[in-house]
């Protein structure tokens, strides 16, 4: 759909092959295409890399190599949907279009869950209760996620996009303030502030995160120059790089998670 600040550039009433061919011509997707297909391709040698270079360099045992396939899992997810949402959704039909967004938010709330079971396997390692309870919490809300974006019966005309968002925003904020406080509270009694050490590096991401929905929601920069970043530059490329170094940052939590060791500390 069109944003009001982008006022040239758009494709429309494409066919499918039409949709893939538009990959290589210019106009206001195709660096939104390229900016997650580029990551989507080189995500598989740099998960290569981590499985048969990193993890083993820093002496990650079996939990480890499991959560770092998992970390890049997600990556593969996040990038694949985004690629496919803008690359197919200039057919012209409005329900083809959410069917395609709705794909591409799929994508991002089951890696979100993805990101959140790495997270939880080092936050709560000293309690496998906990552990379960959170990862059975993600499992539902993946399901849920899962019939409310791709579930060929929720159509828009039924259930419209927003109140789609709507349907899991709260669970989704309630469970994020949950993993972030409670590992605090339940791993204090780790020494040298490992308990807030540890929180500060997966803060990192979520920052950044708070910042890439500032610039995509108030469309930053093409709102102060409507027309001028038509091809080159609106927001939601720069949602798009974000996305990538939150990718990079989401990385390197994990791998700082494994050398904390943290399991030792039980
Ligand atoms: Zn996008």
């Amino acid at each position: 759909m069109e944003c009001p600040y982008v006022t040239d550039g758009y494709r429309n009433n494409l066919s499918y092959q039409q949709c893939l061919m538009s990959m290589f011509q210019l106009h206001n997707e195709t660096v939104n295409i390229w900016t997650h297909f580029l990551p989507a391709v080189l995500c598989l040698p740099l998960a290569w890399y981590d499985i048969t270079v990193s993890v083993p360099g820093i002496h990650g045992n079996r939990a480890d190599y499991v959560t770092m396939a998992i970390f890049h899992l997600s990556c593969l997810i996040i990038f694949w949907a985004s690629v496919y949402f803008h690359v197919f959704n200039a057919q012209g039909c409005r329900c083809v279009y959410e069917q395609c967004l709705g794909v591409d938010l799929w994508g991002i709330g089951v890696a979100t869950c993805c990101y959140a079971v790495v997270y939880i396997n080092y936050a709560f390692c000293c309690s496998l209760w906990w552990q379960i309870f959170y990862l059975s919490w993600i499992g539902c809300l993946i399901t849920w996620y899962s019939v409310i974006w791709l579930h060929p019966r929720m159509v828009s005309s039924w259930l419209p996009m927003e109140r789609r968002l709507l349907a899991y925003a709260p669970l989704f904020v309630v469970l994020m303030g949950a993993l972030f406080l409670h590992p605090l509270i339940l791993n204090r009694h780790w020494p040298n502030n490992l308990a807030q050490i540890f929180a500060l590096h997966w803060m990192q991401p979520f920052a950044i995160l708070v910042f890439g929905v500032v610039v995509f929601s108030l469309k930053i920069p093409e709102r102060w120059w409507p027309g001028l970043f038509n091809i080159w530059g609106h927001s939601h490329q720069w949602w798009h790089i974000i996305i990538v170094v939150l990718q990079l940052f989401l990385r390197r939590g994990t791998i700082n998670s494994i050398q904390m060791e943290l399991h030792t500390m039980c």
